[in-house]
């Protein structure tokens, strides 16, 4: 079939990707196709077919390796001047290796093979006589990095991004990366990329010498000619590649990055990177060493708990981004209430690309909030252009304009009904038809905020979390009135400014707060006890949660965690602790937290906690006492129909409070742990403290846990 038939060239018909000669097609895959020019350059290009982004799968690679045979037999009879390799896709070079592959794989020794398999066409690529020239645009990561590390250059189109995400998924690069990256530029800058999982932009790859040039799109055909014809004078390595060819040197460089992972990922949660730093040190000096040594370890990784357990997050933020695909409908958004949510809110909003008119009662907290918002963008947006354009969409409306030509407006003042609805009832005069409504309530009932509203139907729970612009999560809250489209259009909105949503029903404190709150109150309890904090917080630190619930208490501000404990003790029979009168007195006093700058901790300008030494060691049942709590809420969401599913409520749990994420979150936890053990576990704890550890009869049933 001529090249030029298939159908993703014809959508191509703007011809504005240079993607070989249009009457050159030499041999058409499912995936990948070959042409040649008139001027003997081979064009390879990769379109994996059925999908919107290139990834590498095993088929991918099997066709690549016939492919290659074609670009040898051509070289070999001097019928090829050179080989392009691009993707036909829109939304970058590749991806990845497609990480549905990955899924549910025990068995090192079957992955140890098909590395070895996919090695052997990677080298193949590498092996060519001719000149390779990678031209990449978009993401180029993982595993589509080592195929573009195979060929001899690499050319970025302006605004590519590389790099080696595979850390995030409990594994490190395994096609190649781990001994090609380092031989091409600086080791340690190689090492730093594949350790931390952060890509560099076009201009950063080219200052580091992983690309050749970064061009324009229309510049592609001559810069091919350019590097086959060996004009492209690529400036590459550094003398620290030939000092850390040295062992002793590479023993030094290692210990100091172990200490720095060890800051950031303890070993017994994420062993990936120590795993990486250990097989640079051993075989940095020999590539083919390195190898072999590359794909043993990999295999082992891909197979552990660890790197199952955040392929399975990586799936769970999948399906939560496709509940937020389609179309809200949302342009312009108003919010009502520039305090610490609203104001983030609207600051999000407007760097995701929206207009936004921000409101208050106070002139003086829309001046705060937009001076936030231009810290942030200073902070977030890369290019001068987009930091003014964000701060250009976000609009400070001292009259409230903005609500009548808003299509969504979020309402994010004082937590009182009464408030609140007054605010509505203004707002119903002056909203667009068919506008959505929302309230970022974290405890009032959506069933007495929508009494009296014209449009109830259009009444929508967005619960964000704080910080907003570090949370990824978002409650989408139902009510008895609330519209299937209502729902749907909130979604979307969630989708549409990058976030992650999570439908809950309107119970008190939704699932988050409430699964968070005997957590939290437990640690009080502790704290009673005359534990030391630190201890507290190491215990849950041990369990792998980004930080402890004394630290996380003072985060989420210590009034509104009273609040909620307050408000879940009222509506709920969740047998909750009395929360003590030192708090009480604590909050009154203004110390609340990280934001008064002194909660259960002493905060700096830097905001981090002036934190002593831990004393005691915790133990496992410390740690029990303060997570099974939350695993215990949970179960009770889960049974009460709070939450739709297990994998709804771990992905949530995940993405609002950073629940340890190696732990596939806290369902998948309890499965692996075992239902009946955690019921064991919560009854000793119940024997040993009280009531309010009484296991919920959830874990009874057979299904217990999802
Ligand atoms: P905040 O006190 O920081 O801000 C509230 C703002 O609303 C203030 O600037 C106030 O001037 C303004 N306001 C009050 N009445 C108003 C009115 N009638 N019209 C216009 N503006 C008015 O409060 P916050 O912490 O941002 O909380 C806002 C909402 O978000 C609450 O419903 C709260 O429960 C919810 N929430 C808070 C958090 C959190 O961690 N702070 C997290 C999730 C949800």
């Amino acid at each position: 079939m001529p090249l030029t038939d298939t159908p993703v060239w014809n959508a191509l018909a703007d011809r504005s990707m240079a993607l070989g000669p249009d009457d050159g097609g030499l041999k058409t895959l499912e995936h990948w196709r070959l042409s040649q020019g008139g001027d003997g350059l081979l064009w390879l290009v990769l379109d994996r077919a059925g999908e919107s982004a290139n990834t590498l799968s095993e088929a991918v690679l099997e066709e690549l390796d016939t492919m290659l045979g074609e670009v040898e037999a051509l070289a070999a009879s001097d019928q090829a001047r050179g080989l392009i390799v691009r993707s036909a896709k829109r939304s970058g070079f590749a991806a990845g290796a497609d990480v549905r592959d990955f899924r549910g794989i025990d068995d090192a020794a079957t992955v140890h093979t098909r590395m070895q398999r996919a090695h052997g066409v990677i080298d193949r690529l590498a092996g060519l006589a001719v000149p390779t020239v990678a031209v990449v645009h978009g993401h180029c990561l993982g595993g589509g990095l080592e195929l573009a590390l195979a060929c001899r250059h690499r050319i970025a189109i302006a605004g590519a991004s590389l790099g080696f995400p595979e850390v995030m998924l409990g594994l490190h690069p395994g096609l190649g990366g781990t001994f090609r990256l380092p031989a091409l530029i600086d080791p340690l800058e190689a090492m730093t990329m594949m350790l931390t999982g952060k890509p560099a932009h076009a201009r950063k790859a080219k200052r580091l010498g992983l690309v050749d040039a970064v061009i324009e799109e229309r510049h592609v055909d001559n810069a091919v000619r350019d590097a086959v014809g060996g004009g492209l004078a690529a400036d590459r390595g550094s003398w620290k590649s030939s000092v850390l060819s040295l062992g002793p040197a590479r023993q030094v460089a290692a210990r100091q990055m172990r200490a720095r992972v060890e800051d950031r990922a303890p070993k017994a949660h994420y062993p990936a990177p120590y795993r990486l730093i250990d097989l640079w040190e051993e075989h940095g000096a020999d590539a083919e060493e390195m190898q072999s040594a590359e794909i043993a370890s990999f295999s082992e990784l891909l197979v552990s708990d660890t790197a199952q357990n955040l392929i399975r997050v990586f799936f769970l933020r999948e399906r939560l981004r496709a509940d937020g695909r389609g179309d809200s409908g949302v342009g312009h958004v108003h919010v009502v209430g520039a305090g610490t949510m609203g104001g983030d809110i609207a600051a999000w909003c407007a760097s995701r690309g929206l207009t936004v008119t921000l409101a208050d009662l106070d002139p003086a907290a829309i001046a705060r909030a937009v001076g936030r918002a231009a810290a942030f963008y200073d902070k977030k947006l890369r290019s001068r252009l987009d930091r003014r354009d964000a701060l250009d969409r976000l609009i400070p409306d001292f009259s409230g304009a903005g609500a009548a030509k808003a299509d969504l407006v979020i309402e994010a003042v004082a937590e009182k009904a009464d408030v609140k609805k007054a605010v509505y009832a203004d707002l119903a005069k002056r909203m667009k038809p068919g506008a959505l409504l929302a309230t970022n309530t974290s405890s009032i009932p959506l069933e007495t905020l929508r009494e009296g509203l014209p449009a109830p139907e259009r009444l929508v729970g967005l619960h964000f979390f704080n910080p907003v612009t570090r949370m990824e999560l978002v409650e989408v809250v139902g009510h008895d009135k609330a519209a299937p489209e209502t729902l749907a259009r909130a979604r979307a909105f969630c989708g549409a400014i990058g976030r992650l949503p999570a439908p809950v029903k309107s119970a008190p404190g939704f699932l988050v707060n409430r699964a968070l709150t005997p957590y939290l109150a437990e640690a009080f309890v502790m704290l009673d006890e005359g534990l030391a904090k630190e201890t507290i917080d190491r215990a849950a630190e041990r369990f792998g949660m980004p930080m402890g619930p004394v630290e996380l208490a003072d985060r989420v501000g210590l009034d509104i965690g009273l609040e909620v404990a307050r408000m879940l003790a009222e509506r709920t029979d969740d047998p909750l602790p009395d929360i003590p009168q030192w708090l009480v007195d604590k909050v009154d006093k203004g110390e609340t937290g990280r934001k008064a700058g002194k909660g259960f901790y002493d905060y700096g300008d830097d905001g981090k906690p002036r934190k002593g030494t831990p004393g005691a060691e915790p133990d496992q049942a410390m740690i029990d006492r303060l997570v099974l709590p939350m695993v215990n809420a949970c179960m009770r969401c889960l049974r009460e129909g709070v939450v739709a599913d297990a994998e709804t409520l771990d992905a949530a749990m995940i993405f609002a409070t950073g629940f340890a994420p190696f732990r596939g979150g806290p369902m998948h936890y309890a499965r692996t742990r075992g239902s009946g053990e955690v019921a064991a576990a919560l009854k000793r704890l119940q024997e040993a403290h009280g009531a309010r550890f009484a296991p919920d009869p959830g874990w009874d049933r057979p299904d217990a846990a999802g």
